[in-house]
């Protein structure tokens, strides 16, 4: 029994790709060029396979489905992410990264490093620190020695001589 698997025609899936919100505006010619180059298509960071039947060219029916469902459900999770942080909500534990619609937040403890689209507009790579109890930035201490790459290198990118982080509204502390 050979397993065809169900095609759907590449002009109509970009055209139903970019009925989606948030979807990237790329050329025709763009898919085209990936198509032929690597026999798949990347929607919404899922890789699609690519058919050239009769000259024409066609994806996965189904992975093209799944990487539909796949931009909707993460677009929606980014939203709540960005919806309920607004309502001093923080989820993740320590240590996890959180994407949010334009915002971005990284969880220590009770504390989170927060970096929203605004930030990097103003240059502020870094972000800012953040009391998770009571949303209030949070004050920070350098005290701890360079590490490797900061002192012989180009450095880490990091913060390494972070050595604690304080709230100065509730109290909260965290020595790193
Ligand atoms: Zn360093
Ligand atoms: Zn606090």
């Amino acid at each position: 029994m050979s397993q065809e698997v169900s095609l759907l025609e590449l002009r109509e899936a970009v055209q139903l790709y970019e009925q989606e919100e948030e979807h990237l505006n790329l050329s025709y010619t763009w898919y085209l060029a990936e198509a032929s180059r690597f026999g798949r298509i990347y929607f919404a960071r899922i890789p699609v396979p690519t058919h050239k039947r009769n000259n024409t060219w066609y994806v996965d029916h189904d992975k093209f489905m799944e990487a539909i469902e796949h931009h909707r459900k993460s677009l929606e999770n980014r939203r709540e992410v960005a919806e309920s942080f607004s309502r001093g909500i923080v989820n993740g534990q320590t240590g996890q990264t959180v994407e949010g619609d334009e915002l971005i937040y990284k969880v220590l403890g009770d504390f989170c490093l927060v970096r929203t689209e605004e930030d990097w507009w103003i240059g502020n790579t870094f972000g800012n620190w953040y009391c998770n109890k009571c949303q209030t930035p949070a004050k920070t201490e350098h005290e701890k020695e360079e590490c490797q790459f900061c002192k012989y290198g180009k450095g880490c990118g990091g913060d390494c001589t972070l050595s604690q982080l304080y709230c100065p509204n509730c109290g909260n502390t965290l020595d790193l």
